[in-house]
């Protein structure tokens, strides 16, 4: 419950952060991703979370050239156009509004065991969203996913697990 009425803030406050994890990451789980999805009527925002090691293959703060690049460039593509992972039907006509895009470490660690990458974005379409659907396609792009634990926030509350490389939801 405590979930449902941070996602029903970050509907109505755009800018809130507060869904964002604090504290250590022990306990995710290498592989599993959570995703959430809310919308109301033609505004959306969907809220990624997932350990750092199962999108980039490492956890630590990104140190080397490549690190950086393969950090930047996944950064580059969610800022760019998120709908590339989320995809809609397009005479919906939706707009990224805004985009966050960030690693998450335990401030208390001195050695970075755990961290966590936490990604969201807002948008608007021309239309309502209820009832179209959606195709999820990051497994397909991140060979290390596992599993993706979804929650939609919508005309009814969903809780899905995805494994499939790609997957076809009704919002
Ligand atoms: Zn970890």
């Amino acid at each position: 419950m405590k979930r449902f009425t941070c996602i029903v803030m970050i509907i109505s406050v755009f800018y809130s952060l507060s869904c964002f994890s604090k504290g250590n990451f022990d306990g995710h789980e290498h592989g599993k991703i959570q995703l959430e999805v809310a919308y109301d009527k033609n505004l959306g925002t969907i809220l990624l979370k997932a350990p750092m090691d199962t999108i980039f293959s490492f956890e630590n703060v990104p140190k080397s050239d490549n690190e950086k690049k393969l950090f930047s460039d996944v950064k580059k593509r969610w800022e760019e156009n998120p709908f590339q992972f989320f995809m809609l039907d397009p005479s919906l006509n939706c707009k990224t509004m805004n985009t966050e895009f960030r690693q998450n470490i335990d401030k208390e660690d001195k050695v970075v065991k755990h961290s966590q990458l936490e990604a969201k974005f807002d948008f608007k379409c021309e239309k309502n969203l209820a009832a179209t659907r959606m195709k999820i396609s990051l497994k397909k792009e991140f060979k290390k996913i596992k599993e993706i634990s979804l929650e939609v926030f919508g005309k009814s509350i969903q809780k899905l697990t995805l494994t499939h490389d790609s997957d076809d939801i009704s919002l």
